[in-house]
């Protein structure tokens, strides 16, 4: 129904063109009286259908209703030109009426559709507005006022007429100058309204004598108009004609520059070459000029404060961080240089602090991006407060906060400035969500002009001091020193090093058995990095893991571990050295499982070695489980589909919640060698074992203690039924070639608990 009702819009625009050829062409056989009628009668039906099916807005229909109403009547009543005063004067007043409801009708409509910049908006329509009103009085309303020979009342109401069709365009104009989207709807009604417009042109051009225009031409706009009129009432887009539309469209900045200066052009131009008629035409023209200027000089006032504010904006936005309004990492950077430039004069050291919220991205993990951007917002206002005014706080990144002392004169100002900052964070920060404590870890940076001469120079080392404090257990503050540039040299070199360790064959395994401890047999081993760098140095897995993982390296590099691990593996059960069902462990970072391709990197690597995968474990630790934990669970998960299982390494020492443990698919513990090390001396130590023994007997999980150092934690273990377990007790981690041999001593012991210490 609703499409059926649209097309007939379309269908009245052409029945428009036929209407109106048909009235202008007077064909014989169809009286223009008819036309007009039927012009008439159509609109009424069409309101009608429009309201009904596409539900206008309720402010807009009465409108509707009314002006059709008028238009009926000025109809019936239609003597325009008839020489009865009285009738004559109803008739002027029907289509005064006409204009008003118009008028009325276009205010609720612009009014709602205003979009952005509605000023200038309104101010260059208003200018239209008034050339127009200019044109209309110099060219019609003057004249008439000066032929007119018939009762007052038909001219004055004749020229209120003309007169409103000035407020009519400045309407028009501000509907459609406007960002607000122009619908089919929009384009329709402004057509009929200038199509009537028109219309009361040519009737008035008439009326002053000047020119005589037939009636079927003049009156041809107004049957135009009537179509158009059902053409906007029948398209669906009329529901939603006088409603705001959060859609936003390009400003017509041309035709509206053209309009607008037209308006003020012609009315000047006709100012100068025609002079005013009489003492009322001089007055008229002087206050319509007068008004005309003051619009213009009001719209160049705005476009100007407009420009200044959108540059001081512009300028703003670009130096402050949007969340804070603190300065951004360029404005703090020219602070800095400009304090690190005044120093040479006024003898100060200006002193950099480095801030970064400790564990800010457990916060957005836990409590979510908007409780994250509340607590930067109250960790900045903390810092504004808590700092003497002298300071200059900013945000350069994420939870990273600079302060700036240009005024500091060493380090112990630069201690006691951390120290205000350490201090500020003690009480809890007031958020929507409940009181939040949090910390901040701070590295300081005094300006030192041997190792520092630019900007960027004392910030870097400001940041550098500040992973110092990171390093040293958060919530501290960590002076810079030169011995810290030598240890990030240091690790510059580790990192380019570390590119190259695995072309360069410096990466080895070595590998520490677990044991079944009732059974006395190996079941299994746990494969461990080596890396021996060209020089001869042993770099520790703890120092160079964690930068393989910053770095990404850890990707090729624990693919090749895979490999190589699962190859030894293969050529032990090969060589008889161990049972055909042992299994190879193999450490696992979060990093790699993040890895699109690492379930196929672990099929390839079976394949190759031709292991099945139940025979390999991947240790992950319980950080995988926290940060992004759904594409670590669905890399889990397609490896678990395979057979591949999955072990959590290191089991106490993160933080992993109950029912994590029950989402992934995990199938082993192996308990922190932290409380191995203390199950024989302590009681709760052993408790905790206990409760985590029994927690994974529960879930249904396989358990491995992990760091046995002496027979008395083997005894323990022991007693609390934990028969699998690794260690120096047991074995060093060995390399692939002494693997026989360790494996054949171990074999020769047998069952361990009633065996004595190995030495
Ligand atoms: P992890 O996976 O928990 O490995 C156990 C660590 O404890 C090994 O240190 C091992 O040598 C050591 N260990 C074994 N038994 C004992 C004991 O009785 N007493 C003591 N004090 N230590 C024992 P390692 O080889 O230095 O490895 C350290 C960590 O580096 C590993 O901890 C693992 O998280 C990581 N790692 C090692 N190799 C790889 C690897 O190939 N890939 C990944 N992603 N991480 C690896
Ligand atoms: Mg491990
Ligand atoms: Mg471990």
């Amino acid at each position: 129904m609703s499409k059926a009702v649209s097309r007939a819009a379309w269908v009245m625009i052409g029945l428009a063109l036929v209407a109106t050829g048909l009235h202008m062409f007077e064909v014989s056989s169809v009286s223009n009286d008819l036309i007009y009628l039927v012009a008439t009668m159509q609109v009424f039906v069409a309101v009608i259908f429009g309201v009904v099916v596409n539900k206008p807005d309720r402010r807009v229909w009465p409108a509707l209703l009314l002006l059709i109403a008028v238009l009926i009547t000025a109809q019936i009543f239609d003597n325009r030109d008839s020489t009865t005063g009285a009738t004559q004067a109803i008739s002027e007043a029907l289509f005064l009426i006409v204009q008003l409801v118009l008028v009325v009708g276009l205010f609720v409509t612009v009014q709602r559709r205003f979009g952005r910049d509605p000023i200038n908006v309104v101010f260059d329509s208003l200018i239209i507005g008034l050339g127009s009103w200019f044109l209309i009085w110099v060219v019609f309303l003057n004249p008439a006022r000066e032929i007119s020979q018939d009762i007052f009342s038909v001219t004055a109401i004749r020229g209120a007429t003309l007169a409103s069709s000035a407020i009519v365009i400045f309407l028009l104009a501000t509907l459609l100058f406007g960002d607000t989207e122009r619908t089919p709807a929009v384009w329709l009604a402004s057509s009929a309204i200038v199509c009537s417009l028109i219309g009361d042109l040519l009737y008035a051009t008439n009326q002053s004598g000047r020119f005589d225009i037939s009636t079927q031409i003049a009156n041809a706009p107004y049957i135009t108009s009537l179509f158009l009129v059902s053409a906007t009432v029948l398209h669906p887009s009329v529901s939603t004609l006088a409603s705001h539309s959060a859609r936003r469209i390009k400003q017509p900045l041309l035709s509206r520059l053209v309009l607008t200066t037209t308006s003020l052009v012609v009315p000047v131009v006709v100012l100068a070459v025609t002079n005013p008629t009489n003492d009322t035409d001089r007055a008229v023209r002087t206050v319509s000029i007068f008004i005309l200027a003051a619009a213009v000089t009001a719209r160049v006032i705005f476009a100007v404060q407009a420009n200044a504010s959108l540059q001081a904006r512009l300028i703003d936005s670009a130096q402050t961080d949007a969340l804070t309004g603190l300065p951004n990492r360029g404005l703090m950077i020219e602070y800095v240089a400009a304090s690190i430039e005044n120093a040479r004069f006024d003898g100060c050291s200006p002193t950099v602090l480095f801030v970064d919220v400790d564990r800010f991205k457990n916060i957005n993990d836990s409590l979510g991006h908007s409780a994250g951007d509340d607590v930067l917002v109250s960790v900045a206002q903390r810092l504004r407060v808590a700092l003497p005014e002298r300071c200059i706080v900013g945000r350069i990144s994420g939870d990273e906060f600079v302060v700036l002392d240009a005024k500091s004169k060493n380090q112990s100002d630069a201690v006691l400035l951390a120290d205000m900052v350490l201090e500020s964070f003690h009480e809890p920060l007031a958020l929507r969500q409940g009181d939040v404590f949090v910390s901040a870890s701070i590295g300081a940076a005094v300006l030192d002009r041997e190792i520092t001469s630019t900007a960027d120079d004392l910030l870097r080392h400001a940041d550098t001091a500040m992973y110092r404090a990171k390093d040293a257990g958060r919530n501290c503050v960590a002076i810079f020193d030169k011995s810290m540039l030598e240890r990030v040299n240091q690790r510059l070199a580790v990192e380019t090093a570390l590119y190259r360790a695995l072309e360069r064959r410096e990466l080895r395994l070595v590998h520490q058995p677990i044991i079944d401890v009732d059974l006395g047999d190996v079941i299994g081993f746990e494969a461990l990095m080596r890396w021996d760098m060209e020089d001869g140095t042993n770099v520790s897995p703890a120092e160079f893991i964690p930068i393989a993982e910053e770095t990404g390296i850890i990707v090729p590099i624990g693919a090749w571990a895979l490999l190589e691990a699962l190859t030894h593996l293969r050529g032990w059960i090969n060589q008889g050295i161990c049972r055909r069902d042992a299994t190879m462990s193999v450490n696992v970072s979060p990093r790699q499982l993040h890895d699109p391709n690492f379930v196929a990197v672990v099929n390839e690597a079976l394949m190759r070695s031709r292991m099945p995968a139940e025979q390999l474990w991947l240790e992950v630790t319980e950080g995988v489980m926290i940060t992004q934990p759904e594409q670590a669970l669905d890399t889990l998960r397609r490896l678990s589909e395979i057979g591949v299982r999955v072990a959590i390494d290191d089991f106490g020492t993160g933080y992993s919640s109950l029912s994590f443990l029950q989402r992934f698919p995990i199938h082993r513990l192996k308990i922190d060698r932290t409380f191995i090390n203390e199950l024989a001396s302590d009681a709760n130590a052993r408790s905790l074992v206990k409760t985590i023994i029994a927690m994974a007997n529960s879930l249904g999980l396989d358990v491995v203690a992990e760091g046995v150092e002496t027979v008395e934690q083997l005894h323990a273990l022991g007693d609390l039924h934990c028969s699998k377990a690794q260690g120096y007790l047991i074995s060093h981690p060995v390399t692939p070639e002494t693997m026989a041999s360790t494996v054949a001593g171990l074999d020769k012991i047998g069952k361990w608990p009633r065996l004595r210490p190995l030495k």
